[in-house]
């Protein structure tokens, strides 16, 4: 369920093992229906066309958590679904998967629910600030997001956000922000990729980079932990498929968790391209109950986004033009990868680019530098 590139991605590694791929999508010629056996355009809502897709396929899975529950309901009284509906429900709202982290005692930022301006400034007294209002459902890239820096910011900060519940976070001093992803089968068995290393624009994941070798920026104790956390949280929610947990590193080099993702996460696209196994190609054994592959990285890997504003600048230099893919792959080294959107937007995530090095620095400039000569 889902057609964006998540969606795509998984298909391709789906279909390179023999799978048949079904997609639903409320958009005709998504990026993962254009790459689907078959594809079925409804809304999420839309419960009588979810139960047909259901007795289509063998198992359901997902590329994004905002399915309602209703509709999952219905899935689930005719084919297996995974992750499962408890996962998707508690991972798509920002209250319930905190209470869920804060009672499996995994460190998260201090939080508070709030429904209205004046909750929302007893929160911000109680916190202090900076501190971070966030909508507790539909938030994604920074969006749904404001920052507070004082109770005076409380009132207009609390009608911009205009829904029924909001989440306040107390600011996080990080020293850098890192994802792991793992993965889980049915049979209990557990896989988790090397911890990646991500840097944000304007709230959207810029770049990734990762290498298994201890680094000055995250040393080997930092890595365990990290890995523990995510291996802790997905036995917890009994997973079956894949879950990246995005995490903050503090000043004193602690790990703080951020959010929750069931399900195949920007931060991982570079295991196309660096690993044994893919965290596509993970999710599809998870969820289809096969022995989970081996996530060594092969070599050290960064990942580049390729947003929207890429190809609207091409078009602002001549009338029509499109990127210099040329340019970029001048460096044999740069794999690039287009998710078949037609419509570049500033912001929307339209495909990545990837390069392997002797080093992160090596494949960081690579991949940085191919997108320059864009
Ligand atoms: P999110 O939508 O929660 O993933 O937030 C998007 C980005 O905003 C994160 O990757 C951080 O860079 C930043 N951010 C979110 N929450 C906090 C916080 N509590 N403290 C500091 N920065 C944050």
């Amino acid at each position: 369920m889902g057609g964006g590139q998540l969606g795509r991605m998984f298909a391709i590694a789906a279909r390179r093992m023999g799978y048949r791929v079904h997609t639903l999508d409320p958009t005709r010629d998504c990026p993962a229906g254009q790459v689907a056996d078959v594809e079925t355009c409804a809304a999420y809502d839309d419960i009588a066309a979810a139960e047909q897709f259901a007795h289509a396929v063998d198992v359901v899975t997902f590329e994004f958590e905002n399915v309602p529950s209703q509709t999952l309901a219905a899935i689930e009284k005719i084919r297996p679904v995974r992750p499962s509906p408890f996962i998707l429900d508690t991972t798509r709202h920002r209250l319930r998967e905190k209470n869920f982290l804060s009672s499996i005692d995994v460190p998260v930022a201090p939080f508070r629910a709030v429904r209205s301006s004046d909750e929302l400034q007893n929160a911000v007294a109680e916190l202090g600030t900076p501190c971070v209002l966030k909508t507790a459902e539909f938030g994604y890239d920074g969006k749904g997001q404001s920052k507070i820096e004082s109770i005076e910011q409380c009132e207009s900060a609390w009608a911009s956000l205009n829904c029924p519940l909001g989440v306040l976070e107390g600011f996080v001093r990080f020293t850098s922000e890192i994802s792991v992803i793992v993965a889980r089968n049915p049979a209990g068995d557990m896989r988790a990729f090397d911890v990646f290393e991500n840097a944000h624009v304007n709230h959207i994941l810029d770049i990734t980079t990762v290498d298994s070798r201890p680094t000055p920026s995250l040393p080997l104790k930092l890595r365990e932990r990290a890995t523990q956390l995510a291996r802790t949280i997905a036995l917890k929610l009994e997973l079956v498929g894949l879950l990246c947990v995005e995490m903050f590193v503090t000043q004193d080099g602690d790990v703080i968790v951020n959010e929750l993702a069931p399900r195949p996460h920007n931060s991982g696209h570079v295991t196309f391209d660096a690993c044994v196994t893919s965290q596509f190609e993970q999710q599809l054994r998870a969820v289809c109950g096969l022995p989970l592959g081996d996530t060594t990285l092969l070599r050290p890997a960064a990942m580049a986004n390729l947003l929207g504003d890429v190809w609207l600048a091409a078009r602002s230099r001549a009338k029509d033009s499109n990127p210099r893919w040329d340019a970029a792959l001048v460096d044999p080294f740069v794999k690039l990868h287009l998710y078949g959107k037609t419509d570049p937007k500033p912001g929307r995530k339209m495909g990545h680019l990837t390069a392997t090095g002797a080093d992160v620095v090596e494949a960081a400039a690579r991949v940085v530098a191919a997108r320059e000569r864009l």
